[in-house]
């Protein structure tokens, strides 16, 4: 439920309202902003209206929020939410962020020279797995908690900010200590006590769209995350199962368009997993910045023929650094900068 007070309403008035919305069981919300104070109450709607908010003297309006999806609507909230990772990257603002990084932590060297390669970029987030859900149990898992601590070393030694995905829950101490974003992969888009414990902390988390899952479904499990106290969400589109063969997912670019209209979280788009084709990434990150995405997520290595997961999507550095080239007039256009 949206409550919107009167102009010159006092702070007071608007705690008591909040108070009595608390007091039914149900989440209150304070949205002061620059001409009203709009207040938002979560929970049963039956339950909301015996309160007869309607009838009070400071209230000049209530409207339910229609969305099933409630603190990531834009309804409650009109304005684009910008999270911040690390120092120096903000998603969701006027900037593109881009994050890069190989696939898998293979090795200090690997790792350290990618770094380094996306750095020359002004790249300022890298990201890499240490924990790797495979579809196949026989490939690459990941280097586990010697990959964080390889994570932990670059980002110190560079300034970099990190990204890691955590698979499970036992996992969850160790990886908030060393990154500064957490990302849940697409197979575990819906493990809703894993979205819970993660909206149990303050980490930024880049919550990937399930490969089978429909944009509803993202935005309500990104609702499981902000109704934890955990208002850091970042989606990432990766493309979605389709009858197509040749390429390794289909990536739902009018998702992003969508979920801009509807909610006010960043969504960023990952076109190497939504792809798995080295070459149509460049082409699609222009078209994801074209469309209204705040960001992409790539896959580059110092020698992705050498890479122990995801060489055949992950970008040369020189193409890399083409790709970096040609976004720069695309952003021009839409507005925005590197
Ligand atoms: C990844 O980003 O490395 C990854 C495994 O992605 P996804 O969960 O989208 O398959
Ligand atoms: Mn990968």
């Amino acid at each position: 439920m949206i409550i919107v007070l009167r102009p010159g309403s006092s702070k007071e008035t608007a705690e008591e309202i909040l108070s009595r919305i608390e007091k039914m069981g149900c989440k209150p919300l304070y949205m002061p902003g620059t001409e009203r104070v709009v207040l938002g109450a979560i929970g049963d709607e039956r339950v909301l209206e015996s309160l007869q908010l309607e009838g009070h003297p400071a209230v000049e309006s209530v409207s339910p929020v229609l969305a099933p999806y409630k603190m990531v609507s834009r309804e409650l909230h009109p304005h684009d939410s910008v999270i911040k990772i690390g120092a120096d990257l903000e998603v969701g603002s006027n900037q593109f962020a881009v994050i890069a990084g190989p696939c898998a932590v293979e090795s200090y060297d690997q790792l350290d020279r990618t770094a380094e390669v996306i750095q020359k970029q002004n790249v300022k987030c890298l990201r890499a797995g240490a924990f790797k859900p495979r579809t196949s149990p026989y490939s690459f898992q990941g280097l586990g908690g010697e990959g964080i601590a390889l994570l932990s070393r670059v980002s110190k030694q560079r300034k970099l900010a990190v990204v890691t995905e955590l698979v499970e829950i036992a996992d969850i101490d160790l990886v908030t200590r060393t990154v500064d974003a957490i990302q849940i992969g697409t197979r575990n888009m819906q493990n809703f006590r894993l979205l819970e414990a993660v909206g149990d902390t303050d980490r930024p988390v880049i919550l990937k769209r399930g490969m089978a899952a429909t944009i509803k479904d993202l935005l309500l499990a990104a609702e499981y995350i902000v109704s934890r106290g955990n208002p850091n969400v970042i989606l990432c589109e990766r493309g979605i199962k389709t009858f197509e063969q040749v390429t390794r997912n289909t990536l739902d670019l009018s998702a992003v368009a969508y979920i801009k209209q509807r909610s006010h979280l960043p969504v960023i788009v990952d076109p190497s997993h939504g792809t798995g084709v080295r070459e149509l990434v460049s082409p699609m990150t222009r078209a994801a910045a074209a469309c209204g995405a705040d960001g992409v997520m790539i896959e580059v290595h110092v020698n992705p023929s050498e890479a122990l997961s995801d060489g055949k999507q992950s970008l040369y550095p020189d193409q890399f650094a083409a790709l970096m080239r040609t976004l720069k007039p695309v952003l021009q256009a839409v507005g925005r900068e590197l």
